[in-house]
Formats: structure tokens, sequence, C-alpha cells
């Protein structure tokens, strides 16, 4: 039952373990200093470990469902996170990270009545209706009032992750970058929210790609 897990298990422990300079042994000896703080969706498709291809001491990772940030409160599991994240391991870069086909803001979208999931993801309401406003009317096919929600709704997450008080205090004297990220899961593309506008990020063809296509 388990047997896809244990395989991908098989393959981190030959590459984190059993070679020359296996990186967990040295991230245990000298600890771990992520550089980032990554908010992502639950969904399976759209794993920042796996969109990012990242090594284990890259990033903290916090999953909820639609990438959503609810106002601040305390004792929450996220508002703990980027307390020890912020204060103690001395991140500054924060990521949310949505993405499209997000079953959580189709949910939202559809008036979902189960109510655990309902009450989680009804704060983002505010985000639907900027998007039902902002979307040119022509274009409110249900498909495209999706992907002008889940952006709002990064907007309006990151918005909300502001009202956190590790995140205010590292705000209020050193830099802290946050980011609005959109996975386009079909393009296989990263939007980004910047001056006021979403645009695609530009990545390098990387030098592994090139050889592949030159195969
Ligand atoms: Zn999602």
């Amino acid at each position: 039952m388990t047997e896809k897990l244990l395989e991908g298990f098989q393959s981190f422990r030959q590459f984190q373990y059993e070679n020359a300079d296996p990186l967990m042994l040295r991230l245990i000896e000298e600890g771990q200093k992520p550089e980032y703080f990554i908010i992502s969706c639950i969904d399976s498709r759209a794993n920042p470990a796996t969109i990012f291809r990242a090594q284990p001491g890259t990033f903290f990772n916090f999953m909820a469902m639609g990438a959503i940030v609810r106002p601040y409160k305390q004792g929450t599991a996220l508002s703990a996170a980027l307390q020890f994240a912020l204060e103690y391991s001395g991140v500054r870069k924060i990521i949310i990270l949505g993405h499209t086909h997000c079953g959580a803001i189709k949910a939202l979208a559809e008036d979902i009545e189960d109510p655990e999931i309902a009450s989680f993801i009804d704060v983002a309401h505010d985000g639907l209706e900027r998007a039902k406003n902002s979307c040119p009317h022509h274009a409110h096919d249900s498909e495209t009032l999706l992907r002008c929600t889940e952006q709002e709704i990064v907007l309006q997450s990151i918005k909300n992750l502001e009202t956190y008080p590790a995140v205010a205090r590292v705000m209020s004297g050193e830099s802290l970058e946050i980011h609005g990220w959109i996975f386009d899961m079909q393009a296989g593309q990263l939007q980004e929210h910047q001056g006021g506008k979403w645009d695609t990020i530009k990545i390098n063809p990387c030098p592994v790609a090139t050889d592949q296509r030159a195969l």
C-alpha cells in the first residue's frame, strides 16, 4: 500500500545520505537555516518541494487549503510557525504560493456547504467579491472568474499576513520580502504580483533542459 512512498524514500536516502557529502548529515550537524517561508495550498499537484525541486533545508513550508491566510489569532499553527521562522531562524522572505485550478477556491466560489471546509475558507469571501468586481464583465465565465479569485485571495492573504505580530515586527525594523505567487499548473509557469499587476516570472532555461532538448 505504501510502496510509492517507500520507493521515493529509497531514492531520497540515496541522494541525501549515501553520497560522498550527505546533505542531511551536514544539516543535522550545522543546523538548518532556511531562507524562505512558503505558505502553500495542500493540493498534491502544487507542492513547493516538488515544483521548486528543493533540497532539504531550503524553506519552511506551511500548508493550508487554498494557501489562505486568516487574520492573526494567537495560538494558531501559522502564528507559531511564523514566530519560530522569523524570530528564531532569521527568515526574511515569505512567499504565498497560490495555484490555478485550486479546489479550495472553487469550493468558495460554489458556496460549499461542508461546515468544516466552509468555516475555514469563508474568510476569503472578500477576495471572491473583489474578483467579481475586477474581472471584466464579459469575462465572467466561471473559469476566468476562478483565475481572478485565485489571484485576489493571494493578495488578501498577504494583507492578513501583515496582522501577525512576528511579521509586523520584522516589517517595522528590517526589510521583509513578501511575495505573492501563483503556480499556473496548466501553463507550467509562475505568476508574480508586482507593481499592482500579475506577470509571468521569466525563467531562464537551465543547462539540463538545454541538454535534454539537444538529445
Ligand atoms: Zn489549492
